[in-house]
């Protein structure tokens, strides 16, 4: 397993590159404030929806953690191939920008209303 792209000596596993590398600990604290850095992608997920409570049966919930998660992947390969260090704030915009293009993209008959607040509320970069 290769190392972590950020830091040396630290193995790759998806718990690492998802959840607790130390340079993503700045946006956990933004998406979960009050509550330590998750421990798992699975709990990190669980946590983000929890904070969604009854928005359409965990579409837009989900919606919001696929864009987290995406992100922060792309944010891994732009070290791995660009050698670009995307830090906190420039991530938090992508999390926001991906969620409110995918809000735009939205069935009609799907209330994005606690999507779009989520992104200003907890990805707020001014
Ligand atoms: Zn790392």
């Amino acid at each position: 397993m290769p190392d972590c792209p950020f830091c040396p000596g630290v193995p790759e596993e998806t718990t690492h590159l998802f959840v607790t590398c130390p340079r993503l600990a700045g946006i956990w604290a933004r998406i979960l404030p009050d509550q330590s850095t998750p421990v798992s992608v699975e709990l990190a997920v669980q946590a983000l929806c929890d904070a969604f409570a009854d928005a359409d049966e965990g579409r837009i919930p989900h919606t919001a953690a696929m864009a987290v998660l995406w992100v922060i992947w792309k944010s891994h390969n732009a070290m791995i191939f660009r050698a670009t260090h995307e830090y906190v704030p420039t991530i938090c915009r992508n999390i926001r920008r991906h969620a409110e293009l995918w809000a735009c993209r939205a069935p009609r008959r799907l209330d994005v209303t606690p999507l779009k607040l989520w992104c200003q509320t907890v990805v707020d970069v001014n």
